[in-house]
């Protein structure tokens, strides 16, 4: 157990925090980064195959991908600590940060990148398979999908938005929703009910996901009558939420009503002092590596400059 004095702590350790650490070692700044006891690296440890990060013409998987951003800010002098952030005093110009393993940082600024964690269904099956035809991205993954089968969990609008944009390549997407009518807005949901490729199982939930090594079928139990069929399909994309990791925060930076914190844009400002914030925690649109990574480059600069106005 110990405190120490620090410029700067990030926390958090996917593309917006370790990119927040690239810019901020180089900047001088020897910035803290608390990784994460479990989690390091974020929601990209999670899958395979990453196509769209550019610089990588045939793709990196994404584990790679993200050892590779943390070695490069260690290279400038970044300390990354396997460690969680428990405790936050954010208010003043000193900032506290307590860990799980019992240290106390006491720094000049903070950068926020906790990221924000996908709904999940809650089978074991879609732990196993995700990254293998289990998804909760179109963006992402949608290109692996083409002239296949799939399904889209969900009722909402960007489950509505994931089942139009998927059947760009995949030759049937049926929408998987509990109820008898979606929630999502009007002109979302004609535009799914219309699209011939589109197809809804009404009053159904996924009850499993059967394969062995790649996802090959779903099982779908009926809602009111509890009568269960088999659809063979090769992706399935939930698409029913995602929570921002804003608890740590809560009540000391301002959030908007989904608990994404709220900044000043263009900037990442939040609403305190010496306190910025970035990636898919701020972020309810984009939410892609390189989008995480750009606001983390952000925040490193705010920071820099809040710094240097301080001295
Ligand atoms: P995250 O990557 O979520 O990282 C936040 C980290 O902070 C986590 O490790 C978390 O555990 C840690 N953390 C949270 N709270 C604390 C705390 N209190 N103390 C310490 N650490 C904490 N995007 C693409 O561009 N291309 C893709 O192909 C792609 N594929 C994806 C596949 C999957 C399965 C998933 C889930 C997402 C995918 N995405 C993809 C989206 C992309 O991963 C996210 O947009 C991006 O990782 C967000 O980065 P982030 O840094 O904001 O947060």
């Amino acid at each position: 157990m110990s405190i120490q004095e620090v410029e700067l702590v990030i926390i958090g350790s996917g593309p917006a925090g370790y990119t927040a650490a690239v810019y901020a070692a180089r900047a001088g700044l020897a910035p803290v980064v608390l990784a994460g006891s479990v989690t390091a690296g974020g929601a990209l440890m999670t899958t395979t195959e990453v196509e769209n990060f550019p610089g990588f013409v045939d793709g990196v998987q994404g584990p790679e991908l993200m050892e590779s951003m943390r070695a490069q800010a260690e290279r400038f002098g970044a300390r990354i600590l396997l460690d969680d952030a428990v405790a936050v005093d954010l208010a003043g110009p000193v900032k506290t940060v307590r860990t799980g393993s019992g240290d106390t940082y006491l720094a000049r600024a903070v950068i926020l990148a906790m990221g924000s964690a996908y709904r999940k269904i809650g089978l074991a099956d879609e732990e196993r398979l995700t990254g293998h035809g289990v998804s909760w991205c179109a963006t992402c993954d949608g290109f692996f999908f083409r002239d296949q089968e799939i399904v889209v969990v969900g009722g909402g609008d960007s489950a509505m938005e994931e089942a139009l944009f998927l059947t760009r390549f995949a030759s049937k997407v049926t929408v998987v929703h509990r109820r008898d009518t979606f929630r999502a807005s009007q002109i979302m949901a004609q535009r799914v009910l219309e699209h011939p490729k589109i197809d809804v199982a009404w009053n159904s939930e996924v009850a499993g996901i059967l394969g062995t090594d790649k996802v090959e079928a779903v099982t779908l139990r009926d809602t009111v009558s509890g009568a269960e069929r088999e659809l063979s399909v090769t992706g399935v994309f939930v698409a029913i939420g995602h929570d921002p990791r804003s608890e740590l925060v809560a009540g000391s930076v301002d959030t908007d009503a989904d608990g994404y914190v709220r900044v000043v844009h263009p900037s990442t400002r939040t609403t305190l002092d010496g306190v910025f914030a970035a990636g898919d925690l701020v972020d309810h649109t984009y939410r892609q590596a390189i989008t995480a990574a750009g606001t983390g480059c952000a925040a490193a600069q705010d920071a820099q400059h809040y710094l240097a106005a301080l001295t």
